[in-house]
């Protein structure tokens, strides 16, 4: 086979959590250019139109699908609507996720809860429906967890984020233990880790920290609209095939220092 075609993704259906904007939406970007029909979901309506207007207007077919995934029930209802439209499901991107910053002293529990319930809870859910609905089943699948260089360490001084930073640890942990059950399957399950992407997510800390952050990454540049792309093509395709259980990160090398 080519390096090309192991790369190419033509006709596989790609379910992106989370991709009304930021890196949900650029990686749904990436996975359709290399010819993945695309699901994405969130919970504001409008703005998932908009979304999905931008990437049809790039020629990729796409079904959105209104959905809060802090409610357990609603993840089968959404493997559902994909099934219904697509018949099947290749990558699974579970990219929603939130943060909450306080000092830990003072961390409200809803804040705690809310964190877990969208990062940790909500890919569990919906790894487990994908699972054994559709990859087990069909014996092939890849399932690619959005994590953090905050799973991967603490913050610099006076970023307070614990359950955040608690949640992508456990979902680092989460990618492995699931790659070592699923590998059987023919399922990979991998992690990116990416560092400092602007986003609604991330700005104010971004421009709060900039200096800092700057200085602490070798590559000395924030994440941008590319960089996560090329990374999901490859962990959604052929290309990967023989890489499992593993969290990349996409940081400019801040993970090193
Ligand atoms: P973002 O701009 O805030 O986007 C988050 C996406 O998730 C939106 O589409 C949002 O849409 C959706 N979402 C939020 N709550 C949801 C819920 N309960 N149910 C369904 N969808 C929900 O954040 P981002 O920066 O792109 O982050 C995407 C992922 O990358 C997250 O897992 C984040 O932890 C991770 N990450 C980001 C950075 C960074 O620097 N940006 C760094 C490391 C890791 P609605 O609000 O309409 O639901």
């Amino acid at each position: 086979m080519s390096v090309k075609a192991l790369f190419d993704l033509t006709g596989r259906v790609a379910l992106v959590t989370g991709a009304s904007r930021g890196l949900g939406l650029q990686m749904a970007e990436a996975l359709g250019e290399m010819g993945c029909k695309l699901a994405i979901c969130a919970r504001k309506a409008a703005e998932l139109a908009e979304a999905q207007a931008r990437l049809e207007a790039q020629g990729f077919e796409v079904l959105a699908v209104p959905c809060d995934l802090s409610q357990a029930a609603n993840v089968a209802p959404l493997v559902d609507a994909v099934l219904e439209r697509f018949g099947t499901i290749d990558i699974l991107v579970n990219n929603a996720g939130a943060t909450w910053g306080a000092p830990t002293a003072n961390y409200p529990d809803e804040a705690w809860r809310k964190v877990m319930t969208l990062n940790v809870d909500a890919p569990f859910y919906l790894s487990r429906e994908v699972g054994r609905r559709v990859m087990i089943p069909a014996g092939r699948g890849k399932i690619i967890n959005l994590a953090s260089i905050a799973g991967l360490r603490g913050n610099p001084p006076g970023m307070q984020t614990i359950a955040y930073n608690t949640s992508k640890a456990a979902l680092i942990n989460f990618t492995r233990a699931l790659a070592a059950e699923w590998g059987e399957f023919g399922i990979n399950v991998n992690a990116i880790c990416p560092g400092f992407f602007p986003s609604k997510m991330a700005n104010a800390l971004i421009e709060k920290f900039a200096d800092s952050l700057m200085a602490r990454t070798p590559l000395r540049r924030i994440g941008g609209d590319e960089d996560l792309k090329g990374a999901v093509v490859f962990l959604a395709s052929d290309a990967a095939r023989h890489i499992t259980g593993q969290a990349i990160a996409i940081d400019g090398g801040s993970s090193i220092i």
